[in-house]
């Protein structure tokens, strides 16, 4: 993969992003690149969210499997930007402060 591209490519929903000028340009720092996929913001967070619940056995509720989700979610955001407030980061993931607040001090126990 090329470190610069005159447009990216979302592998998983096609959303694109460049400049407006044409002009080669690094992967935004929000988007992921790794095993020759290119996931933007959006997909990258559901593939964090689908990982976990597919890692689950198969015996696991939907319920507990909504809220592996959730923390996946979580983790990956405070993987993303450790130093965003706990606010910040439940917005993002739709949660409460106190959800978010719970999975870093699982983290960082
Ligand atoms: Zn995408």
């Amino acid at each position: 993969m090329s470190a610069e591209a005159v447009r990216w490519s979302c592998t998983r929903c096609a959303v694109s992003v460049g400049r407006m000028d044409g002009e080669p340009t690094l992967l935004p720092t929000t988007w992921s690149g790794a095993d020759g996929q290119i996931l933007c913001l959006t997909c990258s967070r559901a593939q964090a969210g689908e990982t976990a619940m597919d890692a689950a056995p198969s015996e696991t509720s939907r319920e507990d499997r909504v809220r592996l989700r959730r923390t996946a979610l979580i983790e990956f955001e405070i993987d993303r930007a450790p130093e965003a407030p706990n606010r910040t980061i439940a917005l993002a993931c739709r949660t409460s402060s106190a959800a978010v607040l719970a999975v870093r001090t699982e983290l960082e126990s």
